[in-house]
């Protein structure tokens, strides 16, 4: 069938809404109609790179639709559903099977190599265009996703405010209610307050951290954290950030979240932690980015540094345990999704990337 999706021919050539074909559902597929799609800084390095995508592109994977067509294999999924895409996973490798889908053993392959049976699902005059960027390419009026990267929602919800926790909100609470964990009353900082940063705060608020400090360069984004639950907020740029960290908790805070990938961040994210701390480590940086700590501030102090992609969500529980949290006022995405028409794509990334907004969705005509 015909459809409109957002294609970049290079790096630094914009996105251009151009009509292609999209394949039918194979057999344990189904095509959503989308409804939005979140803009996550991984369509950025993918863009430029960063990661091996090849071009044209098609991105986009927070996407949110309704589901207008279903193979024939495909169970508790049918027409008029609607849905929240998220990452793609095999469903048989020993992490899949232990619902941890965010560490399948094709994750890479499936995820940003676009590993699909049939190939691109979008094609223009018969050749490929993209790949099928985490089962979804969302940046379109339609995809095609497969069940093992579908979570059904309530249809009287917004798709447009619901989209983003298919990634960049379930890395961030995910953070820190999955992998965390933190006790109320222990502290947390989060270096980097955008979307996946704002994420965490809230979940730290959530798990009734105390304190919870925001670490950032933008004052407007420090401001917006103290919105969102932060305590206190401190300027990135201070040459003593974990000092000032451990001026406010003594002994320094029990956790911290690392969402920039930046090396003297990370340091100064594991300098601030006490004794047996964590620090989560969330971004994904360019390959062979490297992160130095002096050996004996690691294994004198006990501390762990802890990887995590996609906030170890398992996506069936996990999505809908946060739709409850914005159900419930505790998750305020009116107040962090500034919505973009999908002809506003290259306006909505760009605002996107400099931070004056925080969390920028497209919405399909
Ligand atoms: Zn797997
Ligand atoms: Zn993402």
């Amino acid at each position: 069938m015909k459809v409109f999706a957002a294609i970049a021919r290079s790096s630094e050539a914009p996105f251009d809404i151009e009509e292609c074909e999209l394949v039918p559902p194979a057999a344990d597929e189904v095509r959503v109609r989308v409804r939005a799609c979140g803009i996550c800084h991984t369509d950025s390095a993918a863009k430029l790179q960063h990661l091996p995508v090849p071009f044209p592109q098609t991105l986009g994977h927070e996407g949110a639709g309704v589901v207008e067509d279903v193979g024939s294999e495909v169970m508790g999924f049918a027409p008029g559903d609607h849905v929240i895409m998220t990452f793609g996973s095999c469903g048989r490798c020993e992490y899949c099977c232990s619902a941890r889908p965010a560490y399948c053993d094709d994750f890479l392959a499936i995820n940003i190599a676009g590993k699909r049976k049939g190939g691109a699902p979008l094609l223009q005059n018969g050749h490929p265009v993209g790949q099928h960027f985490f089962a979804q390419a969302a940046f379109a009026t339609h995809a095609i996703a497969t069940t093992r990267n579908l979570v059904k929602v309530d249809a009287s919800l917004p798709l447009e405010l619901l989209a983003p926790l298919g990634c960049g909100i379930q890395t961030g609470m995910g953070t820190v209610l999955n992998v965390l964990k933190p006790g109320a009353g222990t502290g947390i900082a989060v270096f980097g307050v955008g979307a996946v940063g704002m994420a965490a705060i809230i979940a730290a608020r959530i798990a009734g951290c105390s304190p919870i400090i925001a670490v950032d360069l933008i004052s407007e984004r420090l401001e917006a954290a103290r919105s969102f639950g932060a305590s206190h907020v401190i300027d990135g740029r201070a040459a003593d950030v974990a000092m000032q960290i451990r001026a406010i908790t003594g002994k320094g805070v029990h956790f911290s979240v690392d969402t920039t990938g930046h090396p003297p961040v990370i340091a100064e994210a594991t300098n601030c932690l006490r004794k047996l701390g964590t620090v989560a480590h969330l971004a994904a940086p360019p390959r062979g980015t490297q992160y130095c700590v002096p050996s004996h501030v690691i294994s004198g102090a006990g501390l762990s540094w802890r990887g995590v992609v996609e906030g170890d969500s398992d996506i069936q529980t996990f999505i809908p345990q946060m739709v409850q949290y914005y159900r419930a006022g505790q998750l305020p995405l009116d107040r962090m999704v500034t919505t973009y028409p999908l002809s506003s794509i290259n306006q909505a990334i760009a605002d996107a990337e400099t931070g004056k907004v925080l969390k920028a969705v497209v919405v399909m005509p």
